[in-house]
């Protein structure tokens, strides 16, 4: 099987390595705290950095940031996320960013013009020498895919299949593939199906980027990523990784870096309880999203003594809750944040968790912006949006039912709106 090698900057993703990257947090406009944002990332063992870039003014303010690390000596390979606009796209892919992050079908409702525009964009990257990372997440695929296929994994795969046609129709091969989503099985699932569907109808493998999208924070947060990243990893599948933390964006280095060094020594003896999480999700998460048996012990230790049957029974919830398979607690899906964030999310999800971690199974999710926010947020059943400065709205499932209401009020009001709706299930 032909495996394709992606090069961004002097990185190479597909060499049989799995590279390690993260995302600033930071405001792009905001140069001297994203420079030093990425300063922290790279330090830390980051291998790749992505930035917000929504518009041509992050596209500048990108270039200043990859020149101030340039001239400091940090060579670290440099991705504009962009979502909407293909111009912001040509832009960035002109000689600025390493590698450019899309979703060619945000480029136009149309879907002609979107493959237009699309050509175009790998155009400008082959003259430039820019990479590609086409990133399709569950709950943005848009109604032309999800009328047919529904919002499965069946559908991101198919829809994904699209464009890399144009990719190999217009010889475009510097690129990367993700399919991510915060529901650990579908994410899993998305991944095999690609993999699989690249090796039958193309019969070469693209690397592939693997990650859980929203997965939150703290315990479950770094559990849900081992579980749907270590359930492919595991399998030989995947080629670069991020963990998605609601935090500092460092702290999804070391995590990351667990991860990888799981794939040469699955023991369940670790350094740390991040570490045993980390090791507990990469040996069972596949066995138990594809519905293997649950009523196996935890055994192993952390920092050299015995890990205790509590741990071990608190650490197996989290476990099975990040597998889908029993639910104790009310599940989270945040966004990590980024240069959209318009609040401290963080200190936003503890108060969230705090205030509704009572109702088991009731899916939750605090995103950060209005712009991407409600799309990723799936399958939520009710979501806190960032509206604006000070401003949130929450959603019921898809739809808005408090708009721009106070941030002070709004944790108190998505309690009420919970219980209310538990009360009229109850009567
Ligand atoms: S939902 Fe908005 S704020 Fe959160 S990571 Fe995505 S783009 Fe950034």
């Amino acid at each position: 099987m032909k495996k394709i090698v992606c090069k961004a900057g002097d990185v190479c993703i597909g060499d049989g390595k799995i590279t390690v990257q993260s995302m600033c947090n930071t405001d792009t406009l905001d140069v001297a705290a994203s420079v030093a944002q990425c300063k922290e990332l790279a330090d830390a063992g980051c291998e790749m950095i992505r930035l917000t870039t929504q518009g041509l003014r992050q596209v500048r303010a990108f270039e200043e940031i990859r020149r101030q690390l340039r001239s400091e000596g940090v060579s670290t390979p440099l991705v504009a996320d962009v979502h909407f606009n293909s111009e912001v796209a040509l832009a960035a892919a002109a000689g600025i960013a390493d590698k450019v992050r899309i979703n060619p079908g945000n480029f136009s409702k149309d879907h002609g013009v979107a493959m237009a525009k699309l050509r175009d964009l790998l155009q400008v990257c082959k003259d430039h020498g820019t990479a590609l990372r086409i990133g399709l997440n569950h709950g943005s695929l848009g109604e032309r895919i999800t009328s047919v296929w529904g919002d499965t994994p069946v559908g991101m795969c198919n829809a994904i299949m699209e464009w890399l046609r144009v990719c190999v129709d217009n010889d475009f091969y510097n690129l990367t593939l993700s399919l991510k989503a915060s529901n650990t099985k579908v994410m899993v699932e998305a991944y095999e199906l690609l993999y699989q569907a690249m090796q039958d109808e193309l019969g070469m493998l693209f690397p592939l980027h693997l990650g859980v999208t929203e997965a939150g924070n703290g315990d479950s947060g770094r559990m849900k990523s081992a579980v749907g990243i270590g359930s492919l990893l595991k399998q030989g599948i995947g080629d670069t990784i991020r963990v998605s933390l609601t935090e500092n964006p460092v702290n999804e280095i070391p995590v990351a870096r667990m991860l990888v060094h799981c794939m040469e020594d699955d023991s369940m003896d670790a350094a740390s309880r991040e570490e045993y999480i980390v090791r507990t999700g990469y040996r069972y998460g596949k066995g138990l999203l594809e519905g293997g048996p649950d009523d196996f012990t935890l055994q192993g230790s952390i920092a050299g003594r015995p890990v205790t049957p509590e741990e071990a029974e608190d650490i197996k919830d989290i476990l099975l809750q990040a597998s889908r398979r029993r639910f104790t607690k009310a599940e989270y899906i945040a966004c990590p944040s980024c240069g959209r964030t318009l609040y401290d999310i963080e200190s936003v999800l503890a108060e969230v968790r705090k205030a509704t971690e009572r109702f088991a199974g009731v899916r939750i999710a605090v995103m950060g912006c209005i712009v991407n926010g409600p799309g990723e947020m799936a399958d939520a059943d009710y979501g806190y949006v960032g509206q604006g400065v000070g401003k949130v709205t929450l959603y019921k499932g898809r739809t808005p039912v408090e708009k721009d209401i106070p941030q002070n009020e709004a944790v108190s009001r998505l309690v009420a709106l919970i219980e209310n709706d538990k009360l009229i299930r109850a009567c």
